[in-house]
């Protein structure tokens, strides 16, 4: 049984279609895509702009419970920044079990849903129990996320995260043994997690070195060497030049910058994901943007850490892929996401309308721009399927309200600036995943349950 849409607006990957009819099969992927009524169908009208899923590149689920939590300084804790930010988190891993890892990670995703993002690349490294004790079940930590994204209905490709030093030749912290694996036992935990897929159709599994300073040459090599075997395909994500700190200590260690470091001796290509990619040379620049892979970019997290600006402007005029993720979930808006990384270009920049470009008169927006090239980054690096609302592709529709104030009185030409430049009240409306309607009408059928869990486990963390 399929089922025929009739979306006033809807989005394809160059304009709109006005109307646009959307034929989803039964399987959830879109059979069919048309400007003219189907003959003898019965149609559902869905009011407003209809636009495809975006896939969140980043996340740490759990870090959501620390945000508004850290806005603080104290004598002790005078200079602030992205390390010393760290040990409030690492005060979280120490109390986290795995009930409330998965309620924390149930009101993120749901989070996500609510604007707009479909999926989401989970990079999770809290594996083990506090003092490093392996659980019965040595996947615990992740299915517990699995069982957060199923339940809210959210695409999940996990990135089981390769940790095993504190920094170059530094053993690791206490709290980082929870983290920790060698090699061998973490590709059994990718195989083992390879094995939920069946029946369970928005899993995918993908693999994470959590950086140059955490995992040597020989561990990466042999990482991602296990990984080929199992999929050559699979997504490979790493968390590279955040701060210039990290940048100095891959240079004092490895005797290069950490994305020419990949470039020399990995080999960069589609299925990588540059998570930040926050200070990179000009030569790192062009030699990322070549290779195809996607800078994962999350410029909220990175504005409250106080990271630095990413070089926008060079990095997509010199062809780079990008997406962005919502890593610390300081925010889970879209809209927020791209506005703070077109707008603060613009602070730094002195100039308006910095990501667009037009070569030929032709008019270019700045909220179309930003919003497809984070949709296709972010399908690229998660592998979901999705990304488009075209045939074959996976039926991620997102209704934007043409009532919501932010669009009133806004057409396709510009509704995405609207939304993604404008207002803050959220237009979304609904939300499908696969074919199957997860938010209607701005309502999730768990939506109380998960804000529950959620309170509930705030007040066993911090009460
Ligand atoms: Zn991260």
């Amino acid at each position: 049984m399929t089922t025929i849409y009739e979306v006033d607006h809807l989005h394809q990957p160059r304009g709109w279609l006005s109307p646009g009819y959307l034929e989803v099969g039964a399987d959830g992927v879109i059979l069919s895509v048309t400007g003219a009524r189907p003959q003898g169908r019965a149609v559902e009208r869905l009011r407003g702009f209809g636009v495809p899923g975006l896939s969140n590149l980043h996340s740490h689920a759990f870090q959501r419970a620390l945000a508004g939590r850290t806005e603080f300084v104290t004598a002790a804790r005078a200079e602030d920044n992205l390390w010393t930010w760290r040990k409030e988190m690492y005060r979280l891993v120490d109390r986290l079990p795995p009930e409330d890892y998965e309620a924390v990670a149930a009101l993120v995703y749901l989070e996500m849903l609510q604007f707009g993002m479909t999926a989401a690349c989970e990079f999770h490294y809290v594996h083990h129990q506090t003092g490093g004790r392996r659980h019965a079940n040595p996947a615990e930590m992740s299915d517990r996320l699995i069982a957060a994204a199923a339940r809210t209905g959210l695409g999940l490709t996990l990135l089981p995260v390769l940790y095993a030093h504190g920094g170059i030749g530094k053993p690791v912290e206490e709290t980082q043994k929870r983290f920790v694996h060698p090699v061998d036992n973490y590709l059994k935990l990718i195989d083992a997690l390879r094995g939920r897929r069946a029946g369970n159709p928005g899993l995918r599994v993908g693999l994470a070195l959590h950086s140059l300073r955490a995992v040597t040459p020989d561990e990466a090599h042999a990482a991602l060497a296990g990984m080929a075997a199992m999929d050559p395909g699979a997504r490979l994500h790493i968390h590279v030049s955040e701060t210039t700190h990290e940048v100095e200590e891959v240079r004092a260690g490895l005797g290069a910058r950490p994305v020419q470091w990949l470039l020399d001796n990995v080999g960069l290509d589609d299925r990588w994901c540059l998570v930040h990619a926050t200070h990179l040379d000009a030569s790192e620049i062009a030699g990322a943007a070549a290779s195809g892979a996607v800078a994962g970019l999350c410029p909220l997290t990175e504005a409250t850490m106080g990271d630095g600006f990413f070089a926008l402007p060079e990095y997509h005029g010199a062809g780079g892929a990008w997406g962005i993720g919502t890593d610390s979930h300081y925010s889970t808006s879209t809209a927020e996401e791209l506005r703070i990384l077109e707008c603060g270009k613009r602070l730094d920049l002195r100039r308006r309308n910095v990501i667009a470009r037009s070569a030929d008169g032709v008019e270019v927006h700045s909220g179309r721009v930003l919003f497809d090239t984070a949709l296709a980054g972010g399908e690229q690096a998660s592998g979901q399927g999705g990304g488009a609302l075209v045939a074959g592709r996976r039926a991620d529709l997102v209704m934007l309200d043409p009532d919501a104030q932010p669009l009133l009185g806004h057409g396709p030409s510009t509704a995405l600036d609207a939304w993604i430049l404008s207002g803050t009240q959220n237009p979304v409306r609904d939300v499908m995943v696969a074919g199957r309607w997860v938010i209607r009408d701005r309502r999730h059928a768990a939506e109380e349950a998960i804000r529950d869990a959620y309170r509930a486990a705030a007040a066993r963390l911090f009460g």
